[in-house]
Order: structure tokens, then C-alpha cells, then sequence
């Protein structure tokens, strides 16, 4: 079934956004007395029923509480060096469908992509549609974060105290299955490198100023670089249970 969001937390009748009035009234044709599950913006998920339409409008009134909220025990995310045509667009789809908690796009050395900042924005934006519309057709309670475009030293000075980082490297050959054991829990970034792969500098860096990071290899094949996002994910999330 496909889920609708809020973004504002469920406390009495609300009106539903117009996108996803049309969806129940129109595509679901639901109907005054139906009940549907909508999550709010704290992560809970309420079955509500539909009280009132006008229109394009539809109304809904919470019934029950279905579930209280987001997972605490840490997230798993993608930070990965933006991407030609629209592979970027399909990796976002897919992670967010594997459950990624957040994507960060990095301009990195080696990316053939260079994005002003209008288009960044944009292409932000779109990247954030994609990962709502992904939850909504997956069912999942929450939606990745798609966070603004940043550079490979920001990336690692503002998430290295508090994530761990995995880093796929196309010269390591130290085994992804030797630090599974370690991101079991708690919040970690899975960092990919670009279509030209990470510049020795940017290791280098990452190498020096991460409190935690592993560089792993995921195989003698060299990955494109949304199959090694991809695969990295995986491989994590199935070591944690899927969580
Ligand atoms: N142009 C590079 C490959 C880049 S692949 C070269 O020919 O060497 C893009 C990214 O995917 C890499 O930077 C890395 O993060 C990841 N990747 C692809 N294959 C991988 C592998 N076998 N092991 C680890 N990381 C890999």
C-alpha cells in the first residue's frame, strides 16, 4: 500500500496536501469512512479516517496510534560523489527504497558533474521528491534526508564525529566482510567515490582527520559507482537486521 507522509505531527483533523488528496480520492478512490495509515513528521503512523472531502480537498481524523516513531539505535547513509546523466537519480531511488537515512551528494576531485549552486538546489530538490516518492511506494515510516551538495573536506569535518565511516575504495583490497561487525549499530556513512574514483588526496584526508574509517575493498570487479553504493548498502543493512 502507499503510504502518505505529513509534514507536521498528527494531533486532531487535518486536510491532506493536494498531491495526496488527489491520490486517495481520485487513484485510491477512497471515500468518507475510509480508513488509511498516514505517518507524521515525528515518525508515528496513525490510522486515520477520512472525514470530510471537498473538492480537491480531503479531510482525516486520527483513530489509533499503528506505531510511535523512527528507530533510535543509529541509521545507515550514502555520501557519494555526484554522478553523469541520471544515475545519481537512480541511486537515490534505490536507497532509499534499501533505507538509507539520509543521501549527501559530494563534489569530489574526480567528478566529471560540476553543479553551480542554482542547479545544486534544484537538483536537491529533485533528489528529495525522489527519495518521498520512494518511501510513499515502499512503505517506509520515514523518508531519506537528501542534504544540500558539499565538498569532500566539509563532508569529512562535519559528519566525522559523529558517524563511522565506510569508505569503498578501488585500491583497497582489505574485504567490506572484515568491518560488517563493526556498523551493526550506531550511525554510519557509506562514502562511494565518483565515476573517476576517489583522488589519492581525498583518502589521504579522510585517512588523517576520521576519528573511525574503513577503507574496504567489494571485489576484484571494479563497480559502477551506484552499484557500489548499492551494494554497500546491502551488504550493511542486512547485517543489521534490516533496520
Ligand atoms: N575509475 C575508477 C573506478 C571508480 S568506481 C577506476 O577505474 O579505478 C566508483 C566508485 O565505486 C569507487 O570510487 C568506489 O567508491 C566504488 N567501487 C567500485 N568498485 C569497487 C570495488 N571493487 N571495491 C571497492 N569500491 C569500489
Amino acid at each position: 500500500m502507499r503510504k502518505i507522509f505529513t509534514d507536521f505531527p498528527i494531533c486532531g483533523t487535518f486536510e491532506l496536501s493536494a498531491d495526496d488528496a488527489h491520490h486517495v480520492v481520485v487513484v485510491l478512490r477512497h471515500t468518507v469512512g475510509d480508513t488509511i495509515n498516514v505517518t507524521d513528521s515525528t515518525g508515528a503512523t496513525y490510522e486515520c479516517f477520512i472525514t470530510g472531502m471537498e473538492g480537491h480537498s480531503a479531510f482525516l481524523t486520527p483513530a489509533r496510534k499503528v506505531s510511535s516513531g523512527l528507530p533510535t539505535s543509529g541509521a545507515v547513509s550514502i555520501a557519494a560523489g555526484l554522478l553523469k546523466n541520471d544515475k545519481f537519480d537512480w541511486m537515490v531511488q534505490k536507497a532509499a527504497e534499501l533505507g538509507a537515512a539520509s543521501i549527501i551528494p559530494v563534489q569530489m576531485e574526480h567528478c566529471v558533474v560540476k553543479l553551480d549552486n542554482a542547479r545544486q538546489q534544484a537538483r536537491q530538490q529533485r533528489w528529495q521528491r525522489l527519495a518521498l516518492e520512494a518511501a510513499k511506494q515502499c512503505g517506509r515510516d520515514d523518508i531519506s534526508h537528501i542534504e544540500a551538495v558539499t565538498d569532500f573536506q566539509s563532508l569529512i569535518d562535519t559528519y566525522g564525529s559523529s558517524a563511522r565511516f565506510v569508505i569503498p575504495y578501488e585500491k583497497e583490497t582489505a574485504p567490506l566482510a572484515d568491518v560488517c561487525k563493526e556498523v551493526r549499530t550506531g550511525d554510519v556513512i557509506i562514502c562511494i567515490g565518483p565515476e573517476g574514483g576517489f583522488a589519492d588526496a581525498e583518502i589521504d584526508y579522510a585517512k588523517k582527520h576520521l576519528p573511525w574509517c574503513r577503507t574496504v575493498s567489494l571485489g576484484p570487479r571494479i563497480l559502477r559507482a551506484e552499484t557500489a553504493s548499492l551494494a554497500a548498502l546491502s551488504i550493511i543493512m542486512y547485517e543489521r537486521g534490516f533496520k
